[in-house]
């Protein structure tokens, strides 16, 4: 692990009278997870809407891979592989498994050609073993853990640098929670992806990640190691109920 990949600096954000960011900093390092936690409506979501180009910073700056991209559009952001898996999974429900996945792959395939694709395609079965059984089958017909796993291989396809994950476990049972989250380590494992995780599930999250940030009204009000998050008081009690 080296080197920021990421850096919010200073930024905020309102939503006409609502400020929903202030003054926000954070990083993440090349090869990190790092989980972004938060009561509802701390501005864990703006926050990532934000570096994904989707919202347009009132003030501040956010850099990838040393680029000042705070006023790029999504498109481009993405063109230059930092991809959103937003909140509630969005699969294209009508469409098969295998077809969700090449259209992961679109900006990818026009560079690289349909070798590499099917190369991508093979790589991501073998992670997710249950997608390749169900390749042919609509995406709408698959249960919720498992489109979360499409929606989240589907991001791969994409070949991410930096890939932000809004939730994932949003709604899941909480054994399949762990299975979700056992797949965003070995995302990092497996494809060096770097993973910003916005996570409900405090304890498991933290158990994945290596650093984590708190955020309470718009700010962060704390910051460290996973391990020491953990077992920190204040988090425990901003948290409680909800770990
Ligand atoms: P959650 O876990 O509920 O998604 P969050 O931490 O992601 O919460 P945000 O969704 O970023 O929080 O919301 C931050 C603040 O901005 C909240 O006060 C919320 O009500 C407000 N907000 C979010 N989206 C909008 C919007 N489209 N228009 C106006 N206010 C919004």
């Amino acid at each position: 692990m080296s080197g920021k990949i990421l850096q919010v600096e200073g930024v905020s954000f309102s939503y006409g009278p609502i400020q929903a960011l202030d003054d926000v900093n954070l990083h993440v390092d090349q090869g990190e997870i790092v989980a972004l936690l938060g009561a509802n409506g701390a501005g864990k979501t703006t926050m990532l809407n934000n570096i994904a180009g989707l919202l347009q910073p009132s003030s501040g700056k956010i850099s990838y891979r040393d680029k000042d991209i705070t006023s790029w559009e999504a498109e481009k952001i993405v063109h230059d592989r930092l991809i959103l898996v937003p909140e509630h999974r969005q699969v294209f429900s009508t469409m098969s498994v295998l077809d969700n996945l090449l259209l992961g792959s679109y900006h990818h395939y026009k560079k690289t050609g349909k070798k590499e694709v099917n190369k991508e395609i093979d790589k991501v079965f073998n992670l997710f073993p249950i997608l390749e059984e169900r390749k042919e089958q609509l995406a709408g017909t698959l249960s919720g853990g498992q489109q979360q796993m499409l929606a989240i291989a589907r991001a791969i396809m994409a070949k991410p640098d930096l890939l932000l994950l809004d939730e994932p476990s949003l709604g899941l049972a909480p054994l399949i929670v762990k299975e979700v989250l056992d797949y965003v380590q070995q995302l990092r494992d497996a494809f060096g992806v770097t993973i910003l995780l916005i996570e409900q599930n405090v304890s498991a999250s933290l158990k994945i990640a290596d650093r984590g940030y708190v955020m309470s009204h718009g700010t962060i009000v704390q910051e460290g190691r996973a391990k020491d998050l953990l077992h920190n008081p204040e988090v425990k009690e901003i948290f409680l109920g909800h770990t």
